[in-house]
């Protein structure tokens, strides 16, 4: 039997993270790790960086990781290595070039962590077979939108799996060669156990758009605009990255790359040529003040509208050398993230007021996702023929979209699973079901330099201050008659303005000195988190009647 551990990506898209675990021996045996993610943090949990997968169980059997294989370079595969590699026992690190630059560059920003030690599987789009423990690895070429990125195809000893990575077939691909379905085909020879399958793109039907088309349609953007362009795009997106650069070239622009994420992912292609630049074509964005309008192009970063990202800054006039002028043409090379609309509409808007040319992705396919569409996902169900199917990698709609195309061609309902974090899959020549056993797989979030330190308490206590404030009571209390002493303090953020609420803070004050004779007298054993426990709910159940807030209630009590 194989184990299949699901620590993150199902049901959500980020923090992607499996493990399969051999079980042919009659006990637990070696482990193969696929991918480390992260995940960004919703807009309800304020303060938090990342969430990260719970490596509990990797960390408990480290004895047993024998690798760990990431399929490209995005931090939704590779994010989490820094916080998770050594506890699950600093594994070696198989991948390709490129992701094994980001990884390293990462790892900088971490020097208290371990050296790693990184083993490189696949190169110039070729794959080498590799041993790590009981299983072979065998990479394979596909495209997405960051080069370098890879599918698995994995010898178990019970039998062949296929492990999709990001993926979706291109056939004019800009910069790279196109996915090889003979190879596919080939790895796969008719045998295949089972098939992971990317379900980002599940729901939209037809293949995906083609990066030509892309470069087609920015190559007419480039020829009609008169001023400056500034082009945003996410900073991993480096294929698109390549295509702007390849076209200011061809109409003599030079180019300004703004953005700390942006110029290092630019700095670690450049330097493992994955990204051609002419000479002399990046300059810096001083000099670029010097040049004619129609002589710059700006790619930059947010184009989600984050907050202190260059495009914003750019349209809120707090960017050190550039604001918008009329005659300017923004393009929004990428998709908005759900949950991001909005605040993209303002930022759209306020570059129009000024004067900006718009183009977004709605308007023409200036922006192609890097995942597969339903074609794409049909054409390689069909060359890898698998027996048993799991969709991976997506919400839980496009899961289940997913393994409506898997039955479309023809694999039966019993021989799809479709697993939530923390299960494990038992896969055995025969069968495929989900184990009894369960994984835990809450979020680990990581705030600052803190990794799982915040909790669901924390959280919502954040959620509390933001939205009602913080009431901080200061009763000072003489413990000999267990009375209040002078007037209790009251410091309040994000609640009510004090100076307008004179009267509601005098009845406070009241009601505090009340609460404190009542319980402090009747408590006569000095138990003050009594007495606090009850300032806290009177107190808040008087604010929630005079105005219909919950502010975190605070009471501080110092006994005299
Ligand atoms: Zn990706």
């Amino acid at each position: 039997m194989l184990r299949i551990g699901f620590l993150g990506g199902q049901e959500e898209v980020g923090r992607n993270m499996i493990f399969l675990e051999d079980v042919s021996q009659k006990k637990l045996g070696d482990i193969l790790v696929i991918d480390c993610g992260l995940r960004f943090p919703e807009e309800d949990m304020p303060g938090i960086d990342y969430i990260i997968p719970n490596a509990d169980y990797l960390e408990k059997n480290r004895n047993r990781v024998k690798g760990l294989v990431v399929t490209h370079g995005h931090y939704d595969h590779l994010g989490a290595i820094p916080y998770l590699i050594e506890k699950i026992g600093n594994p070696t690190i198989y991948t390709a070039p490129l992701t094994a630059g980001i990884i390293k560059k990462r790892q900088q920003e971490f020097p208290q962590g371990p050296k790693l030690d990184i083993e490189i599987i696949y190169q110039n789009y070729k794959g080498k077979r590799t041993k790590i423990g009981v299983f072979e690895v065998m990479p394979f070429h596909v495209n997405h939108n960051i080069p370098d990125s890879v599918g698995l195809a994995i010898k178990t000893p019970i039998g062949l799996i296929f492990h999709s990575g990001d993926f979706k077939f291109d056939f004019h691909p800009v910069g790279e060669r196109r996915s090889d379905p003979a190879l596919i085909t080939k790895l796969a020879s008719r045998k295949t156990l089972l098939l992971l399958a990317d379900s980002t793109g599940a729901e939209n039907p037809g293949f995906s758009v083609s990066e030509k088309v892309i470069y087609q349609n920015l190559e007419r953007i480039f020829e009609k605009a008169q001023g400056r362009i500034i082009a945003a795009t996410f900073a991993s997106l480096i294929s698109r990255i390549q295509q702007l650069i390849w076209l200011a070239e061809k109409f003599g622009r030079y180019v300004v790359v703004d953005g700390l994420s942006m110029k290092t992912n630019i700095e670690v292609c450049r330097k493992l040529g994955y990204l051609r630049i002419k000479k002399g074509v990046l300059i810096s964005p001083k000099e670029s003040l010097r040049m004619p309008p129609e002589k710059v192009l700006i790619i930059c970063t947010g184009s989600q509208a984050e907050d202190q990202a260059v495009l914003q800054r750019i349209a809120t006039k707090e960017h050190k050398y550039f604001q918008i002028e009329p005659g300017d043409t923004v393009i929004f090379s990428s998709s908005v993230i759900p949950g991001n609309e909005r605040s993209v509409q303002n930022l759209k808007d306020s570059l129009c007021r000024q004067g900006a040319k718009v183009f977004h992705y709605q308007m023409m396919d200036i922006h192609a996702s890097g995942h597969a569409c339903q074609e794409d996902l049909k054409l390689l169900i069909s060359l890898v023929q698998p027996k048993f199917f799991i969709p991976i990698h997506g919400q839980y709609s496009m899961l289940q979209a997913n393994t409506e195309l898997a039955r479309e061609l023809g694999i039966p309902r019993e021989n799809i699973i479709i697993p939530t974090n923390g299960n494990i899959v038992e896969l055995t020549p025969n069968s495929i079901k989900i184990s009894k056993e369960k994984l835990d797989a809450f979020y680990v979030m990581v705030d600052g330099l803190g990794v799982g330190d915040v909790g669901e308490v924390v959280l919502r206590d954040r959620e509390m201050l933001a939205k009602d404030g913080i009431f901080v009571i200061i009763a000072v209390i003489d413990s000999r008659i267990g009375k209040v002493k002078g007037s209790p303090d009251i410091i309040s953020r994000g609640f009510v303005y004090l100076r307008e609420s004179k009267e509601l803070l005098a009845e406070v004050r009241k009601l505090t000195k009340e609460i404190v004779a009542k319980t402090a007298s009747r408590e006569r054993t000095k138990n003050w988190a009594y007495v606090k426990a009850n300032l806290r709910d009177g107190i808040g159940e008087f604010l929630y009647q005079k105005t219909k807030r919950r502010p975190m209630v605070l009471p501080v009590v110092i006994e005299v």
